[in-house]
């Protein structure tokens, strides 16, 4: 099976439009989707309608700032900039896309035999997977040989070998990543819609299972034009000004 992997899109609709262009060519035949449809962004219900509409068959889960904007969290947690992000969402969303983030599942979920999907950490949705130490508390968890995660917007792999856990930074215009029979993965596919690791381009992974072979790729798309839709939504112009940063 070939996956299309998609993370933290948050409300970029020119990333997910550039990213789903460059997957079409590739061939896919199901999509995951590891949360943070929306929030910072400035068009949650194209991406959302955009998401549904996919093709292939769908597993979604949800993220923390789709659980904010959908009602199912105060957002205490968040800082000023999120949480006014999450509220003109909430404003802005159709009642058929509210209730599409309102019944996303939470994470982990098993996608097949071996593999699964989460939002941040395996034995938290919420939680962030940065540290080498982290990583080894989510495979102490969750027992799958391959999860795929988001929530840090950082593409990398932690792998767990006899040895001790290695983390691979995914970096350049594509970067692959050969899954090793007897290691284990904690694998982020990076961000679509807000990438954080000084490269601006959108991110999204393309997983084959028989191959054993997850490969991230890197997609220019207009910036600008996501950025004249933040401001023109009237949302914090800090989440303009960092897209082209990557950061
Ligand atoms: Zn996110």
């Amino acid at each position: 099976m070939r996956y299309l992997i998609l993370s933290d899109l948050h409300a970029n609709w020119e990333a997910l439009a550039a990213v789903l262009r460059d997957a079409e060519g590739r061939s896919y035949e199901a999509v995951l989707v590891l949360g943070d449809l929306v929030g910072y962004g400035a068009s949650p219900n194209q991406v959302i309608e955009a998401v549904r509409g996919l093709a292939a068959p769908l597993q979604a889960i949800r993220g923390n700032h789709d659980k904010v904007a959908a009602g199912l969290d105060d957002g205490g947690s968040f800082n000023a900039t999120a949480l006014a992000a999450a509220r003109w969402t909430a404003g802005e969303l159709s009642a058929a896309n509210l209730r599409y983030l309102q019944e996303l599942p939470a994470g982990p979920l098993e996608v097949t035999a071996g593999l699964t999907i989460c939002h941040g950490s395996p034995r938290d949705e919420d939680a962030y997977l940065l540290s080498t130490g982290e990583a080894w508390e989510a495979f102490e968890a969750h027992p799958a040989a391959l999860t795929f995660f988001g929530h840090t917007h950082v593409p990398s792999a932690f792998i767990l070998r006899d040895e001790g856990i290695d983390l691979e930074v995914l970096q350049g215009d594509e970067a692959v990543l050969d899954v090793e029979p007897g290691a284990r993965y904690l694998v982020n596919p990076g961000s679509v819609g807000q990438p954080r690791d000084r490269d601006p381009r959108a991110a999204y992974m393309l997983y084959d299972d028989e191959r054993r072979q997850a490969v991230l790729r890197r997609v220019e798309y207009p910036v600008d034009e996501a950025q004249e839709r933040i401001v023109d939504a009237g949302l914090p112009m800090i989440l303009a000004e960092r897209l082209p940063l990557g950061f």
